[in-house]
């Protein structure tokens, strides 16, 4: 039998006593597809593109690659879950729910 466990609080779940929600991440940097006839002044920023592609494509820059794309899968209980889903990307507490003013 597989045992889940959530990958924030590391608890153990029961999947007959509560639900397990799964999260999956797909991250990439978007780039615009590369145009041939472009200006002259693209031409060095196109290149760039390219000389990354083909260092992604030798697999010699683990560390490029994780910043270009990146697949992630998360088990939440139902707790977490909540907590994840009001923040998904974590952005930073609006400021009322900060410091009292008291
Ligand atoms: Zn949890």
């Amino acid at each position: 039998m597989i045992h889940y466990s959530c990958d924030r609080c590391k608890r153990v779940l029961d999947p007959e006593q509560e639900l397990r929600y799964v999260v999956k991440l797909e991250i990439y940097a978007a780039m615009e597809p590369l145009e041939c006839d472009e200006q002259e002044a693209d031409r060095d920023h196109l290149t760039e593109i390219q000389e990354i592609l083909e260092r992604l494509e030798d697999g010699d820059d683990e560390a490029m690659a994780d910043d270009i794309y990146q697949k992630r899968r998360y088990d939440l209980c139902a707790e977490c879950y909540r907590q994840y889903i009001k923040n998904p990307i974590g952005r930073e507490a609006p400021a009322h729910l900060g410091f009292s003013q008291n």
